[in-house]
């Protein structure tokens, strides 16, 4: 009974307290944000732990991050005592199980234990090698194009031999296919895999040998996976061969948790379906579903239901909080002119929080795209307000950024032989170790700077013609960039600079995911020097931005992408940027249809669902969109929040030049831009009023586009959907 439960489960509502319990068979928990989900998984752990089902090293668990791994181990510790955790070895993401299986088995994929695992960087050259190899034209073929390919087939668990014939011959004429096996080949020679390998090595090697699979199915006798949502089809394959006995007679204690709302990763391979089919895959599942959200307001649990229940392809499902604390503030959208006063605004608002006793960890920034990061994080510095990136680099510490800081520090200090090393090869001209290591030589025989021994080298015959001739082009644009200094506006000459080093063209050219990204990175760095009056006054203010402590344990605020949020929560959240082209993003309209701008609008919800007690959302009228300023329409998602759970705040703008430009507290009043809203204010008013005209939130919520949701659900899943 209730009475005599162990303190863990105790806390727990009835249907958590089913999700927890019932230990034996598969079970699936499909529920929405903050209901409870993750801190289910914990408990269960906790439960099989103390109840002694099973032992610490039994037990396979997996979270999305290391860092939601460790928390879970922390929590655990605290539910159960710290020492009954201890050797939780199958406890971590699908990479870190998937590393620890491998180098068990190394010898079964034909490696040794001791193999290395490659980055991007390293799997991009080696395949260049392999593509020059053949004989084929690298440019014609990009080496990253191809790396990219193989990871899609390896995000799907296919090997060589697995690869649609058209696929295979969408590359390389239809080498497609010899190229992917020579390079897994070549993998084999080297002693290394990368990334995909730590799954699709697992799966062949379970598929291959039975008794080996047969060891880890005695050997796992419960089997947890968060976010179920995102995992893609190696990940399922992976899980599958694990938690499905040959005999169908022992139990298959596997339990998932997931949000088909929150699938956010699609573009990288997820299949929403995975989660969709669960009971399919493990007939006689139980499937739960948690309908009290413990995280949120009122106000901000029925924003988000409202804006996701405008996607299509997704299960209803019912929301409700009991919280109804008529202190609790609605959800708060802001103007603002553009990412400087919106960062200046977030800023003052963070201080205003301060003031009322909150701390900075209780309070994230979530941006949509990183370049977001650079006006926040100078704003910060500036007000010297604590914060830290999570889940990336800092803005000016990206590869892209230190690249073109590097080019503009030799401008402005031709003795800057660091930055002089750094980018002498980028774009890459040729210049091996060789040349450069007499560079050094030279500059030091002659105590000049490197800039200059590689000035008096390229007029020397010491060198063969073509490195010779390259670094006649590096002295020459140099020599060329350092006059411009003192003549041309500084933001101009950084954009020369990165475009006739063809440094932006390295990127333009560049077909990995992250050159889209990093090329909006460049442009709001070039954006950025507008505030300071000289190439010198810019590098000193970064200069000191660098040095800023990342501020580990401190309180700080904390500053990430939607993507990386997932899963956490914070009393206090902002969400800049809210614009069309940035959020829902460009690249997903342009997509056009409908799976893109959805997954788009899951993001939001993500983003809405991780505040607790305040939520802020802002918009400018201007942003430098590729390279030009342009006047931005307001996010068809803010037309997709409740007016009864919205304020549009005041922003009570006293500083800058110009005054609010949205006066008369609606999104379209008084702009000035040059386009046309199409967002009237009485749309807006319209969409509110539609939504829910009892005002208050009420304790379930439905919509039209829950209904027909519903009514869009397959039979088959319409048979098991039944709670409990
Ligand atoms: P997400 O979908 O965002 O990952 P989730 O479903 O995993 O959310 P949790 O993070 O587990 O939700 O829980 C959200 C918050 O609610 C946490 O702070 C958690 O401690 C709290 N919570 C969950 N269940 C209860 C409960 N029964 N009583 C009190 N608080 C609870
Ligand atoms: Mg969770």
């Amino acid at each position: 009974g209730q009475n005599n439960a162990p303190d863990y489960l105790k806390g727990l509502n009835p249907e958590q307290r089913l999700a927890v319990e019932t230990t034996e068979g598969p079970v699936l928990v499909l529920a929405g944000a903050g209901t409870g989900k993750t801190r289910v998984l914990t408990t269960r752990i906790a439960h099989i732990l103390a109840t002694g089902k099973a032992f610490p090293s039994q037990i396979l668990a997996v979270t999305f991050t290391n860092k939601a791994a460790r928390e879970m181990k922390q929590r655990i510790g605290i539910l159960i005592g710290e020492g009954n955790v201890e050797g939780m070895p199958w406890l971590g993401t699908f990479h870190s199980i998937g590393v620890k299986l491998l180098r068990r088995h190394a010898e079964l994929a034909g490696l040794r234990s001791d193999f290395t695992i490659l980055d991007t960087d390293d799997v991009v050259r080696l395949i260049k090698q392999l593509i020059q190899a053949e004989g084929l034209d690298d440019k014609r073929w990009p080496a990253k194009q191809f790396a990219q390919m193989i990871d899609g087939w390896k995000n799907k668990g296919q090997g060589p031999a697995d690869i649609a014939e058209g696929d295979a011959r969408s590359f390389a004429n239809g080498k497609g296919r010899e190229l992917y096996k020579a390079y897994q080949d070549r993998l084999q020679t080297l002693n290394a895999c990368d990334f995909g390998d730590l799954l699709c090595h697992p799966i062949r090697i379970f598929r291959a040998n039975p008794d080996v699979l047969k060891d880890y199915h005695r050997r796992f006798k419960y089997i947890l996976v968060d976010e179920y949502q995102d995992t893609n089809t190696a990940q399922y394959m992976w899980l599958r061969l694990l938690a499905q006995r040959a005999d169908g007679r022992a139990t298959v204690n596997i339990c998932c948790v997931g949000d088909d709302d929150q699938s956010i990763y699609g573009w990288r391979g997820a299949e929403v379906d995975n989660i969709l089919r669960f009971d399919k895959d493990f007939p006689g599942a139980t499937i739960i579903r948690l309908e009290r959200n413990y995280r949120s307001t009122a106000h901000i649990l029925g924003a988000a239901s409202h804006l996701i229940a405008h996607n299509e392809g997704r299960f209803g499902k019912t929301l409700f909080t009991d919280r109804n604390d008529p202190e609790d503030g609605k959800v708060n959208v802001h103007a603002a002119w553009d990412s400087e006063e919106e960062a200046r605004a977030v800023g003052e608002t963070i201080e205003a929080y301060q003031r009322q006793k909150h701390d900075l960890n209780d309070m994230a920034i979530l941006v949509r795209a990183s370049f977001q990061m650079r006006a926040f994080e100078d704003r910060f510095i500036t007000l010297g307000l604590n914060y830290r990136v999570i889940g990336g680099p800092r803005f000016y510490e990206r590869m892209e950024i230190r690249d073109a800081l590097a080019f503009f520090r030799v401008v402005a200090n031709s003795g800057d032989d660091l930055a002089f090393e750094r980018i002498v090869n980028v774009p890459k001209r040729g210049l091996g170790e060789a040349t450069i290591r007499q560079i050094h030589d030279t500059a030091r025989a002659l105590r000049i700077p490197m800039l200059e021994a590689a000035g008096n080298l390229a007029e020397s015959d010491e060198l063969k013609p073509k490195p010779r001739a390259a670094l006649r082009e590096v002295a020459a644009n140099f020599e060329r960039w350092q006059k411009a200094l003192e003549t041309k506006p500084h933001t101009e000459l950084a954009e020369t600079i990165l475009e006739e080093s063809g440094y932006t063209d390295m990127w333009k050219n560049d077909r990995s995911a992250e050159a889209p990204g990093r090329l909006e990175n460049l442009k709001e760095l070039i954006r950025s020097m507008e505030e300071y009056e000289s190439l010198r006054s810019f590098l000193e203010h970064v200069a000191l931005v660098m040095d800023a402590e990342q501020n580990a344990g401190q309180d700080a605020v904390s500053i990430m992408t939607l993507h990386s949020a997932k899963g956490l929560e914070f009393e206090t959240v902002f969400l800049p940027g809210w614009e069309e082209g940035l959020f829902p993003h460009q690249r997903a309209l342009d997509e056009g249809g409908r799976s893109g701008l959805e997954e788009e609008r899951r993001l939001a919800y993500v983003g809405l669902t991780r505040a607790k007690k305040n939520l802020h959302i802002w918009f400018v009228s201007n942003r430098l969109i590729h390279g030009l300023w342009q006047s931005t329409i307001p996010s068809r998602f803010l037309e997709e929040l409740p007016e009864s759970h919205v304020e549009i705040a005041e922003s009570g703008n006293s500083h800058g030049g110009y005054g609010n430009p949205y006066g008369g507290g609606s999104f379209a009043s008084g702009r000035g831009g040059g386009r046309q809203n199409p967002y009237g204010a009485s749309r807006f008013d319209s969409v509110g009023a539609n939504a829910e005209k009892s005002g208050a939130f009420s304790n379930t919520y439905s919509t039209p586009g829950w209904q027909r949701a519903q009514a869009n659900r397959t039979e088959a899943t319409d048979r098991n959907w039944g709670t409990r």
